[in-house]
């Protein structure tokens, strides 16, 4: 019987295409209550500015390969529509995920 096979990169686990279906959310989350933050002072707020940076789809364009179980991300839908050939041997430009269109 084959196992199971991914490979770990220095972003993150890429799943096998082929064994390991992507990480799923359940559509709703159980609630909680929302409570009051005492603990995060404005010195705290500000020093974590320092150590996270947010971005926005022209400095970081993202184009995500939808195929089931695939979720491989590239910079440009050009990177992405070769992978498809490659990997998929399809030219099909639909089920792309990204914030640039
Ligand atoms: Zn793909």
């Amino acid at each position: 019987m084959r196992g199971i096979s991914v490979t770990v990169t220095s972003r993150g686990t890429w799943y096998d295409t082929m064994t390991v279906p992507p990480p799923s959310l359940p559509s709703v989350l159980p609630s909680q209550p929302a409570l009051r933050d005492v603990d995060t002072s404005p010195e705290l707020l500000e020093a974590s500015k320092k150590r996270a940076k947010s971005t926005n789809p022209s400095d970081t364009p993202i184009f995500i390969c939808g195929f089931k179980a695939c979720m491989r991300l590239y910079p440009t839908k050009e990177r992405l529509m070769q992978h498809r050939k490659r990997d998929h041997a399809s030219e099909d430009e639909s089920c792309i995920i990204t914030w640039n269109d």
